[in-house]
This record gives C-alpha cells, sequence and structure tokens, in this order.
C-alpha cells in the first residue's frame, strides 16, 4: 500500500498515512467544530497512521463527549488529524495537509452528519 507525507504548515508536525488512495473516500463533516474548521478530511484505520514529527508541538481539543480528539500544531495553528468519534478505529487527517494535496474538481467529497452526535 503506497504511503503519503504530510505536515502541518509551519513543518513541526510531520505524520505518513497507508492508503490505496490519498484523494478516496474524502468527506467533510457538518458538526459544530468541522464546520468552523471548513476543511475536507481522509480517513484510515488508526494502524495506517503514523505521526512521524513533531509530538512535542502537537495540541489536542476534546470537547462535547470527550471521544473524538482533534490534534493541531501549537506553532501554526494548523489542525492536521483527529481519533473520530463514530469510528475511534480510524483516524482522520486533514486532506490539506498531504504534500501535494490537490481535489480533482470532478471528484466526489462526501459529507459526514457529525451535526447528529451532538
Ligand atoms: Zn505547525
Amino acid at each position: 500500500m503506497p504511503t503519503f507525507s504530510g505536515s502541518c504548515h509551519c513543518g513541526a508536525i510531520t505524520f505518513a498515512i497507508d492508503a490505496d488512495d490519498a484523494d478516496r473516500d474524502l468527506y467533510r463533516c457538518n458538526c459544530s467544530l468541522c464546520t468552523k474548521k471548513a476543511i475536507i478530511m481522509k480517513p484510515v484505520r488508526r494502524e495506517d497512521f503514523q505521526l512521524t514529527g513533531g509530538e512535542a508541538a502537537l495540541s489536542s481539543y476534546k470537547w462535547n463527549q470527550q471521544i473524538a480528539e482533534h490534534f493541531f500544531c501549537s506553532r501554526c495553528g494548523v489542525y492536521t488529524h483527529h481519533k473520530r468519534r463514530s469510528d475511534p478505529s480510524q483516524i482522520s487527517v486533514n486532506f490539506g495537509c498531504l504534500d501535494n494535496a490537490i481535489i480533482p474538481p470532478e471528484h466526489e467529497v462526501g459529507l459526514v452528519d457529525g451535526a447528529k452526535l451532538e
């Protein structure tokens, strides 16, 4: 399975995911947090995610039922990934943080109804 690397904006936090395609299964979420972040996410199995650098710069945020954990860079503020509440066996990464991330114009981005979980 190919490995795709990614990072926050300042480069302090780096990560890698194993996935068949980096630009498949992309989704947005309509919960109140994701609405404010306005990002596109790529889910992977937890074992297919590796934090490759920057653990000391990593901050996290929990809210509501404290199940999901949202990670971001304490230097540049960019959200990099989170442990999913709807499926704790998965990590979702910020698709925009993947190196050379470009969403093809014809690509479908699904919607996760996270607002229903609030
Ligand atoms: Zn950063």
